[in-house]
């Protein structure tokens, strides 16, 4: 038997490649205990009074959490699982296992962290953090994080010319087999308090967690069907599975890491080609890294209704108001296809969250927490960071807060949805709707709608505000912010 045993706490890093602290543990010999928890307090209920992971996102995780365990199984070790907070089981397996030492990949964000602190106060052995986010470990910024750059142009220009992105750490080819040791079970979604749904036939990918499918998606999107070439032409579209990456679910549990991809990325420049595409490809995980170090720079203002500028803005919390948008009821066919494609699906293009976020918060005035919360729950990719960093980005209230900016979403609907197609695909009741009309309903006349069979207040509703009106009335109210 191995001398001394490490537990490797798995979290947010569902994988054996490039996992800083699997290895490290490996290399002192030592006999590792995987051990992930399920924890209940991710099951809870947010502020707002949604499921703090919902449905589909519990089963992309359950999913990645059933995959490493075949992972580890498959290279003679074994996951254990349990539902039940981390500070509360470490312990017991240090006393019962006689635990040498943690390992395990920090975190950045306010609970997160706490949660670092719980476990390591509530053990009397060493906890060793590592870090594995992000592209760009942060020792080589040039930057020390307190001085991050505000702006992502600041921040990507010193990146680019002034740090190196470090190599992954290879897949273990084998792990020590485990003790005598209770492994528990993987909690059922009944387990959760969740509801089962059945997938929707009209999402753009059938996601399914775990470093198995991550994997298979970089090898089909990048090698196999050639996507990256043109990721920058198509990465702003809204419809199918190859119009950008669909990385992020599995980025987001660590399935997959941004080193991995990146060296995908490098090799398909070798080649195959290097062109905008691929440098595009790499910018957007650059995006990711920001978000991340900018929530380890503020800490929990990223969370605050004033946001990152600490600005207070008089937010609306209407749950009526608030309602129709989340059910994708506003009137607005664009803002309604994505908000049902989420409801349905866990996922929506980035156009699109940008879309619908300024809708919220630039046309109904509502809170942007409330948002941001709704995407906690539903977002398969759900990404503390990258998630309120894009919300205070969208609200107005994050670090680069200038002047009231909004999208147009009847022109980017005609940008980027010019025939119709997406929002047809989302919105059967305006399946027959010409692409002149289908981003407007309400132009249809009585007659045509008649012809077409629909019936605007009762088959589709009219839109709950004015566009132009609702923007001015915010604009107004949102010119004086008060610190
Ligand atoms: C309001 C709002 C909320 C968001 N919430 C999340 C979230 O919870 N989790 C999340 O991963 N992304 C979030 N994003 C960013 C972005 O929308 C998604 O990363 C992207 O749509 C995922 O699709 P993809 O993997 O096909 O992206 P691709 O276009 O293929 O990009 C490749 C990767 O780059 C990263 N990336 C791309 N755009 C961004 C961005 N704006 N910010 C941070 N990283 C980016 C992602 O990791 C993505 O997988 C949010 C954006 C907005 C506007």
């Amino acid at each position: 038997m191995a001398s001394k045993r490490i537990l490797v706490w798995f979290r947010n890093d569902l994988r054996l490649h490039d996992h800083e602290p699997l290895t490290k543990a490996l290399r002192t010999r030592a006999q590792v205990i995987p051990l992930y928890c399920f924890d209940p307090r991710h099951f809870a209920t947010t502020s707002f009074g949604f499921a703090k992971t919902g449905v589909m996102r519990s089963q992309f995780l359950r999913e990645s959490v059933a995959n490493l365990q075949h992972s580890l199984q498959s290279l003679g070790s074994n996951l254990i699982v349990r539902y039940d907070r981390p500070e509360v089981v470490i312990p017991q397996f240090v006393k019962t296992l006689d635990l040498s030492a943690i390992y395990f990949h920090q975190e950045v964000t306010h609970e997160e962290k706490a949660l670092d602190q719980a476990v390591e106060a509530a053990v009397p052995i060493p906890c060793h953090r590592f870090w594995g986010a992000t592209l760009y470990h942060p020792d080589d910024l040039p930057i020390e994080l307190s001085q991050l750059p505000e702006l992502f142009t600041h921040f990507r220009k010193q990146v680019e010319q002034q740090s190196t992105v470090r190599p992954s750490f290879p897949k273990p080819t084998s792990l020590p087999t485990l003790p005598e040791v209770d492994l528990g079970s993987i909690p059922t979604l009944a387990d959760l308090n969740l509801i089962p749904v059945e997938s929707d036939p009209r999402t753009v990918l059938t996601f399914k967690g775990g470093e198995t499918a991550g994997r298979t998606r970089i090898h089909d999107y990048v090698w196999g069907q050639d996507c990256l070439r043109r990721y920058k032409q198509t990465r702003n579209e809204m419809l199918g599975a190859n119009y950008s990456s669909k990385f992020s679910p599995w980025l987001a549990l660590g399935c997959l890491s941004p080193r991995l991809i990146y060296e995908h990325v490098k090799a398909y420049e070798t080649e195959r080609v290097k062109n905008d595409s691929t440098y595009w490809m790499v910018f957007e995980l650059l995006w990711r890294d920001f978000f991340r170090f900018i929530a380890a720079k503020h800490g929990a203002h990223l969370f605050r209704r004033s946001g990152l500028r600490g600005l207070s803005f008089p937010w609306q919390t209407d749950t009526d108001v608030f309602d129709r948008w989340r059910q994708g009821q506003t009137g607005y066919p664009l803002v309604d296809a994505n908000m049902r494609e989420l409801l349905s699906t866990g996922f929506m293009s980035n156009r699109s969250r940008q879309n619908v976020a300024s809708f919220l918060t630039k046309n109904l005035g509502i809170n942007w927490q409330m948002g941001a919360e709704w995407f906690e729950s539903q977002l398969i990719d759900y990404d503390v960071c990258s998630n309120w960093g894009n919300w205070n980005y969208t609200a107005g209230v994050g670090n680069d807060a200038r002047e009231f900016r909004y999208f147009n979403i009847l022109k980017q609907a005609r940008d980027y949805d010019p025939k119709g197609n997406y929002v047809r695909h989302w919105l059967p009741e305006l399946s027959k709707v010409p692409r002149t009309k289908v981003h407007e309903p309400w132009r249809l006349t009585a007659e045509e709608q008649t012809r077409l069979g629909l019936q605007l207040g009762q088959d589709y509703p009219h839109p709950m505000v004015d566009f132009q009106q609702s923007i001015a009335i915010n604009k107004q109210r949102f010119a004086l912010p008060k610190k």
